[in-house]
């Protein structure tokens, strides 16, 4: 049989996202749409209040999904302390929960999913990563759609429209300046830009971050870091001794090279 066809927005408490949840809403209607969001209960509470706010304004509620572990959690379980390169906790708490959520949605529900990606034109190659890796998972291929390449033809100032036509305040992790607004400034994926900034910003999240790094580290007894320099390990107890002896503001203005995850969409 025939199953029904669901519009999901792949919703992450960005704008991007925000704005493609809303164009989907509006083409589709509530009635055949979901807001979907992995928590990995590392979030900042504002990017929660931000999309609270943006689905009470689409009338519509948010299907979460939650692991129950956190990234700290997933590194323990693994033996394995997530960095730039590769973040089992990514991994475990979106990818698999969003997996196991399409199953759901097709075998108890009997719903087909479409899948809503709040990418730009400017991430084209992340668009055909994600529709790749969608062509072969779960079991049967999910249909993929990135609505801001695809469907308008001028760049849509979703940031703007926000605040000014919804009077929606963006999530204050944009204002502060994070690469990565996912995990509360704490993604692992981050790199030395990125931890300079958290350092900046919220100096006790820093330190919290350096903690778990230093406990893992004792526990497992094993030289390994959040950070890597010339190919290896550098800890966030020596950057921040960097940082704090050389002055902040060099290691802010050098862009990071790193992989956004499958978080940051
Ligand atoms: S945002 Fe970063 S820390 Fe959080 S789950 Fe994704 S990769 Fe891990």
């Amino acid at each position: 049989m025939k199953r029904k066809p669901v519009h999901v927005a792949m919703y992450s408490g960005g704008a991007s996202s925000a704005y493609v949840a809303y164009h989907m809403v509006q083409t589709y209607g509530r009635e055949n749409s979901l807001l979907f969001f992995t928590n990995t209960l590392w979030e900042h509470e504002d990017n929660y209040r931000f999309m609270h706010e943006v689905a009470d304004y689409l009338g519509m509620e948010i299907t979460y999904r939650t692991d129950g572990r956190t990234p700290e959690q997933v590194f323990y379980d693994y033996k394995f302390m997530g960095n730039s390169r590769l973040a089992k906790c990514s991994e475990e708490l979106k990818v698999r929960q969003t997996i196991i959520f399409l199953e759901e949605l097709r075998d108890e529900h009997g719903l087909e999913p479409i899948l809503y990606f709040g990418i730009g034109r400017h991430e084209q190659h992340r668009a055909e990563n994600l529709k790749e890796f969608y062509a072969h998972r779960p079991l049967e291929s999910v249909e993929t759609r990135f609505p801001l390449i695809s469907t308008f033809r001028e760049e849509i100032d979703a940031k703007r429209i926000i605040e000014e036509d919804w009077g929606i305040k963006l999530p204050i992790m944009y204002e502060l300046g994070f690469s990565h607004a996912n995990c509360g400034g704490r993604c692992v994926r981050g790199g030395f830009q990125h931890y300079a900034q958290l350092y900046r910003t919220w100096p006790e999240t820093y330190r919290e971050q350096e903690e778990m790094e230093e406990q893992f580290r004792e526990h497992f007894d094993k030289n390994v870091s959040i950070l890597k320099r010339n190919g290896g390990p550098f800890t966030l107890r020596e950057y921040r001794k960097e940082l704090e002896q050389n002055g902040l503001q060099r290691y802010l203005s050098v862009e990071d090279d790193t992989v956004p995850c499958v978080c940051t969409l």
